[in-house]
């Protein structure tokens, strides 16, 4: 069993700690609101009055707080947790924080002779409180595997993301998707009711297409991730088909700002020659507007 240091009871951070402690370890914690360490505290565990004091003599400091100024000061600020830290702990930081920002902690803490690795959670406080969050860690193979027993207790699934600031990485990138993709699913169930088409239907059929599934499992495995572009659904047939649902969205008065933006951005790759290429070879159409090699 371990020592523990955990920052930052709030919705996802108690029940992480209410968790580790279910599993035997020894807790002390660290909160600003004294209302969510005094709530902690009927479970036994210990209270700091600082977060140098909570890392006094841990193994292990968890920080679970919600932006990287936060990380940053409870780390290295006036009482922060470098204050007090053992040379031998690892620092886990499980926020969600800028991955630039969470670079330079890493290379702060590295300097200064400290263990500090990225292990952002996926999934919600429903999720926390079960044990079964999606835990993204980011580290060296051996901070992964010192972590890992710890991690488990707080979720289900670990995904060793390959390397220092990659768990943030992928983090931030699902959210990206799933957040942008939200939207644009929005777009197309409001499409639906304007059309009187029952959402269940297109539910049933998207559950099995690009659509439902993203691409990055279908159609680009074989396509343009394998430097494929011959078609087996073109670009120019694609801005067609995004054409017309606009036009119909048009003409029922449904905004889809999305849909829109997305029409332009096969408008460019037909302007640049792509027509008839693969639909996937979007994926090369944005890395040539990002500057980068196309293939
Ligand atoms: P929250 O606001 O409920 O909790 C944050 C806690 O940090 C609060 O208890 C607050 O008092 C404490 N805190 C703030 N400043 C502090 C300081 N200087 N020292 C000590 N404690 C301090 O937020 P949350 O929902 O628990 O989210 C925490 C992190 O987890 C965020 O980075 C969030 O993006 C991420 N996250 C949240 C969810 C979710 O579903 N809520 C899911 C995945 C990831």
């Amino acid at each position: 069993m371990a020592d523990i240091a955990f920052i930052g009871l709030g919705q996802m951070g108690s029940p992480m700690a209410t968790n580790l402690i279910k599993k035997g370890h020894r807790l002390t914690v660290y909160d600003i609101n004294a209302q969510a360490v005094a709530t902690l505290g009927e479970l036994g565990v210990a209270a700091a009055a600082s977060p140098a004091e909570a890392a006094k003599g841990a193994e292990f400091v968890i920080t679970m707080l919600p932006n990287g100024d936060l990380v940053q000061d409870v780390l290295f600020g006036e009482r922060g947790v470098t204050q007090t830290l053992r040379r031998d702990a690892l620092v886990i930081d499980m926020s969600t924080i800028h991955p630039l920002h969470s670079d330079r902690l890493c290379q702060r803490m590295s300097e200064a002779g400290f263990s500090y690795m990225d292990a952002p959670v996926g999934r919600t406080s429903d999720h926390a409180i079960a044990g079964t969050l999606l835990i993204l860690a980011g580290g060296t193979a051996e901070q992964v595997a010192r972590a890992t027993p710890i991690l488990m207790c707080m979720g289900s699934e670990l995904v060793n993301c390959e390397g220092p600031g990659m768990g943030i990485r992928v983090k931030l990138i699902n959210n990206y998707m799933s957040i942008a993709l939200n939207a644009l699913s929005a777009e197309a169930a409001v499409m639906c009711e304007a059309l009187g088409l029952p959402l269940e239907v297109a539910v049933k059929v998207m559950s099995n297409t690009p659509a439902g599934k993203g691409h990055f499992t279908t159609s680009w495995p074989n396509k343009v991730l394998k430097g494929d572009l011959t078609p087996s659904f073109m670009i120019d047939l694609a801005h067609k088909d995004l054409g017309i649902a606009l036009d119909v969205a048009n003409q029922l008065k449904v905004p889809t700002p999305l849909g829109a933006a997305a029409r332009e951005v096969y408008s460019l790759a037909r302007a640049a020659g792509r027509g008839r290429q693969d639909w996937t070879a979007i994926l090369a159409q944005v890395r040539q507007l990002a500057g980068r090699a196309a293939d």
